[in-house]
């Protein structure tokens, strides 16, 4: 389930893919996703996801952007 990050107002979502299902190429289990733009950035741990979850600004091109144009 989604949940909406307080950084920027866009809904990211924690993806388990310790079973391969989501990118079967990326060796990492855990993906931080933004849904409102499609980023994605893969992890080593849930831990270390769970950490990223919040900022997407951090990892998601298109929460980057958008922090530009406000600033
Ligand atoms: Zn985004």
């Amino acid at each position: 389930m989604g949940r909406r990050s307080r950084q920027t107002g866009t809904v990211v979502e924690l993806v388990d893919n310790r079973d391969g299902s989501f990118d079967s190429d990326d060796p990492n289990g855990w993906f931080t996703v933004c849904v409102d733009h499609g980023g994605v950035c893969s992890h080593e741990t849930r831990k270390l996801a769970e950490s990223w979850l919040p900022v997407p600004a951090e990892w998601c091109p298109g929460c980057q952007d958008s922090e530009e144009e406000a600033s």
